[in-house]
């Protein structure tokens, strides 16, 4: 039986408030092992930490039970604090009667009752606790960043400033994301490309930097400072090493001019050669072959490209590549789309040409897309002497059609494409139906009240019920006015759509991958979202820009900053503990099944002939030998295991069911 000590903490009145501490105390006195109880205001202080070190002194205490707060939040602290009064760590358990009891209970009667119900489950585990021991594993000195857009470069470029290896990995031909198809970007109005590409180029540059474009994630394993990550290096048919970028081949691949394969990068608005460079200033400035459509691939003929590469670059042999490299840390930012439109028919944007979202407006305004930086309309090429802007369309929704949040950048782009329009064509009418006008940010509300007070632009308060394409080339809006309460019916030349923004495509494989997790709507879910808001629950996963939720440039640039601090501070060391909480096989009962290694995520588990001695058993069988280095501690074996071979220590099988069994007595 161990020495227990119980230190039943107020919280303020976070948890006094609702939990009568000191009935607490003076209930779980009298559990089995408990020599000592007592309360105070706050146990994580200094001073409760004192009190407690004091305590495991006096009395001779061989385990601990705090009642505080979530083991997220201070376990580590006491643990610490047990460690510098002579006790093992992993003597001491929580037992969280704030997150799970004081905070989502009113009744002060039965609140205290579940209080000393968690106390008592928590004096029952510790009881059966042993000293376990942490061990060591080395860490590799390089990091991945998933995803090239401003997230991962800055990330990647704060990362190798500090003097460590680290490796993008873009599915795009080029890195930039989303930031390079933009005109210019609010709140200041800055050339888009003016501000990336010196970054992209420098990326490119850096001898700490190295560059998977047209590549993925393939697969990941391993564990905190030591993962082992699969790279699958699509086939570009171009050789990176003897390309020039001098874009002949785009020039006179025969497809270019049809127009039949529309430009990813330009949404459609235009057409692109089946070899191609997605924007002039890609980086790397090497073409990849678009194998589905290249008429070479799908018929054997042509061949152009090749004949005429002046640097013989043109390889139309090469096969995708599989590399795998190790790291110590992994940074996501994978990023974002808009939602697909498909549902919303009442706003007509599959159609009318003229109806068009608020990305394609970017490329219609920008210099080097389809139109030359001339806004016009795509039914006609005329330019549109009237424009309509929806906000919020899949934002903010309650049917299941959007989503339930605010994409939080809609408002902004959108003040900013009226001022750069109004700028350019300063006789355009825009009209701008939204919700509300959401401009938290430094100089954004200024930003705003420049589109309203100095560009004249008509913010109406209201919702587009239909957009309805007109015999004579112009679209009908029909809309709410809801200040003034009455039915609008508004003729216009364009309509853009501020569509909701999503994490992109492919991040749920991701997640899988990494064993990170997701929220509802599939945004990489944080550690702690006030706390830890760049770190991914899972030890060595990071998180960057808009794959963590909605945010502008300047957010994602310094969450990016934020990400690589973590990295950096995860690479600067050499060693880092390891979880002693791991499965433990005990050979006795196992029969070999394979059961648990069919179910570890994290590959740690192997089989060994073994010597097996005991109670009638003499003899050399296949048995589960668990790495402890790899072991996550996740418990997936034990509970699969159909002989109960598998247990994991710091919460064995006995343990949680004496945790139960106190529960329901
Ligand atoms: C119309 C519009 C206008 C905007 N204008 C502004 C503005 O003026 N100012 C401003 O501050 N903000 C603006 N924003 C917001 C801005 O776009 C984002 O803040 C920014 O792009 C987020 O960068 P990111 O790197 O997180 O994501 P992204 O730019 O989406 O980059 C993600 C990158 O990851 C890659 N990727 C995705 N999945 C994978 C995978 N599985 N494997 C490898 N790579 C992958 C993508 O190809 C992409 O290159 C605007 C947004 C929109 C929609």
């Amino acid at each position: 039986m161990q020495r227990i000590g119980v230190f039943v903490c107020h919280c303020g009145t976070n948890i006094a408030a609702t939990v009568d501490v000191k009935k607490v105390v003076e209930l779980v006195r009298f559990e089995p092992g408990v020599v000592f109880a007592d309360d105070y205001m706050y146990m994580c202080s200094e001073a409760g930490q004192e009190k407690i070190g004091e305590a495991i002194k006096e009395h001779g205490l061989t385990g601990l039970v705090i009642c505080s707060c979530s083991p997220r939040m201070h376990e580590k602290t006491f643990r610490a604090c047990a460690e510098k009064a002579g006790l093992n760590p992993y003597m001491v358990e929580i037992a969280n009667i704030r997150e799970q009891c004081s905070w989502i209970h009113k009744d002060r009667e039965e609140a205290t009752e579940k209080a000393v119900i968690l106390a008592r489950a928590a004096i029952a585990k510790v009881n059966l606790n042993a000293p376990l021991q942490e061990g060591e594993s080395p860490v590799t000195k390089r990091a991945l960043v998933i995803g090239g857009g401003i997230a991962g470069i800055q990330t990647a470029l704060d990362i190798a400033d500090a003097g460590y290896q680290v490796d993008i990995v873009e599915r795009e031909p080029s890195i930039g994301g989303r930031m390079s198809q933009f005109d210019k970007t609010f709140p200041t109005l800055d050339c888009a490309s003016c501000i990336l590409t010196p970054k992209m180029v420098e990326v490119n540059q850096h001898p700490n930097i190295t560059l998977y474009t047209y590549s993925e994630v393939e697969g990941v394993s391993g564990y905190v400072g030591n993962f082992d990550v699969q790279i699958r290096k699509k086939a570009r048919s171009v050789d990176m090493a003897a390309c020039t970028g001098c874009g002949e081949c785009q020039a006179k691949c025969p497809l270019g001019k049809s127009g039949k394969i529309p430009s990813e990068f330009d949404r459609g608005l235009r057409g692109r050669s089946a070899i191609y460079m997605p924007f002039a200033q890609a980086v790397p400035a090497v073409p990849v072959i678009d194998r589905e459509n290249c008429t070479y691939f799908k018929t054997g003929k042509c061949g152009i490209c090749a004949k005429i590469c002046p640097s013989k670059a043109v390889n139309y042999e090469q096969e995708d590549e599989i590399v795998t490299v190790k790291y110590g840390a992994i940074v996501v930012a994978t990023g974002f789309d808009i939602i697909n439109l498909d549902k919303y028919g009442e706003y007509a944007y599959n159609e009318s040409p003229d109806v068009i979202t608020s990305i394609e407006l970017e490329r219609l305004m920008n210099a080097s897309g389809p139109t030359g930086g001339h806004l016009e309309r795509m039914s006609d090429h005329k330019q549109p002497k009237d424009i309509v802007f929806i906000q919020c369309v899949g934002s903010r929704c309650d049917d299941e059609r959007g989503k339930p949040y605010c994409s939080k950048v809609c408002c902004m782009y959108t003040a900013k494409h009226a001022m750069l329009i109004k700028d350019h064509w300063p006789d355009t009418n825009i009209t701008v139906f939204y919700i509300d006008v959401r401009t938290p940010g430094k100089n954004f509300d200024e930003f705003y009240r420049r589109a309203v007070e100095q560009y004249h632009v008509n913010y109406v308060k209201g919702q587009v019920g239909k957009v309805i394409p007109q015999p004579d080339g112009s679209l009908m809006v029909q809309a709410v006015d809801m200040l003034d309460n009455k039915q609008i019916m508004k003729k216009t030349d364009m309509v853009v759509l501020a569509a909701a923004i999503e994490p992109n495509k492919g991040v749920r494989k991701i997640a899988t991958m990494l064993t990170a997790s997701i929220d509802n709507n599939d945004f990489l879910t944080e550690a702690h979202a006030k706390l830890r808001p760049v770190e991914s629950p899972t030890a060595g996963i990071f998180l960057s820009g808009m794959a963590q939720g909605p945010k502008d440039i300047p957010e994602t640039v310094s969450q990016a900053g934020a990400a690589a601090v973590k990295v950096v501070g995860l690479l600067a060391k050499d060693k880092l503990k390891t979880n002693p909480c791991t499965a433990k096989c005990d050979p006795m009962f196992c029969n070999g099944c394979s059961t648990c290694a069919n179910v570890c995520p994290y590959g740690a588990i192997t089989y060994e002939d073994q010597l097996v001695r005991g109670p009638g058993v003499n003899e050399t069988r296949r048995v589960a030998v668990v790495n402890n280095a790899l072991c996550q501690g996740c418990g997936a074996c034990t509970t699969s295991c159909p002989s109960g071979a598998m247990d994991l220590q710091g919460f064995s099988n006995r343990q949680i069911t004496t945790e139960v069994d106190s529960i329901c007595r």
